[in-house]
Parts: C-alpha cells; structure tokens; sequence
C-alpha cells in the first residue's frame, strides 16, 4: 500500500467531498445514504497504474460478509488537468461502495448519470498520458503516422490498431 502525501491526503478528501456533492444533487440518489461514502478509506495505487485508475478493494468481515477495506485512486488524478476525470473514476468507486459489486448492466446504467460527459470518456487519454509519461520506446506507425508509446520494444511482433501495418521502435 502507498503511503499518501499530505497533499496526496488533502487531494483525496477534496475529490472525496465534491464526488458525494454532486452525487447529493443526483434524483437517482435522492434516497441514497451517503454516510458510508464519507468514511470509507481512500488510498492510493501506484502510480506505475497505466491502465487501472481506480480499485475498491474489498475484505471478509467476522459475520462472514464483504465489506470495503479501501478505495485506492491514481495519484496523479489529482492534477489539475485530470481532475474531472478523477471524480468521474471515484464516483465509480463509489458505486461499488453502495453495493453495486459487479459492472453489470445496472451498474453501467447508473454510471451513465455522472452529469459530466466529457469526464466520463477520459480514461484512454489518461491510459495514454500514463503510458506517454513512463514510455521509453514510441511504436511507430509507418503508414498512417500513429504512435503508442511503451515501456518495451515491439520487436517487429506488433501491428497498427488502425491500418495494420508493422510498427516500427522510436527511442523516446
Ligand atoms: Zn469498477
Ligand atoms: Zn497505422
């Protein structure tokens, strides 16, 4: 478990607050009891995290139930530039947290209510700036100029998502 800055504290409460803000202004959650949203820990993943930038984690309690251990967030949420996004992802969190354990249609369905459309389909270009800030090698596409940077090489053994064709390595 990482261990949270005090500005990293600070961060978390702040996303912590304006998620349940808005989730009080939600009708769908008009009769919801949002005091568990309150106390429940939050933490921190690494910041190794590209693709996961949210997890609820979740323990075995003495009556034999589930019940959450911690919310842990990507640090780098907390960027000014990522912020909506990082309410997007913990208002998913938070979903688990009132029950909804499995990504199912349900769960999809309340998701889709987050007010803030734009935040909601930020995660490949998060993804991507994680990668982007980690990457070593750009994968290079020849034909239609894309890239996707890595930590490895290719080797020869990828092909371009969009046109197919064999990537080429690029030191970064
Ligand atoms: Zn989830
Ligand atoms: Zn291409």
């Amino acid at each position: 478990m990482v261990q949270p800055s005090r500005e990293q504290r600070e961060g978390l409460e702040q996303l912590r607050l304006r998620v349940i803000s808005v989730l009080e202004t939600m009708d769908t959650f008009a009769l919801t009891d949002t005091r568990e949203l309150l106390t429940v820990p939050l933490g921190l993943l690494r910041k190794s995290a590209t693709q996961r930038h949210g997890v609820t984690r979740w323990i075995r309690a003495d009556d034999g139930n589930l019940k959450v251990e911690v919310v842990e967030l990507h640090p780098r949420l907390f960027d000014e530039a990522w912020g909506d996004y990082g309410a997007f992802v913990l208002f998913h969190e938070f979903l688990h947290v009132l029950g909804f354990r499995a990504h199912d249609r349900t769960f999809r369905a309340l998701e889709a209510q987050w007010p803030n459309r734009t935040a909601a389909g930020m995660g490949q270009s998060f993804t991507h700036a994680m990668r982007l800030g980690r990457a070593r090698w750009l994968w290079y596409c020849p034909s239609c100029e894309e890239s996707y940077p890595r930590q490895r090489k290719s080797n020869g053994k990828f092909q371009c998502r969009k046109c197919r064709k064999l990537l080429e390595d690029r030191p970064m």
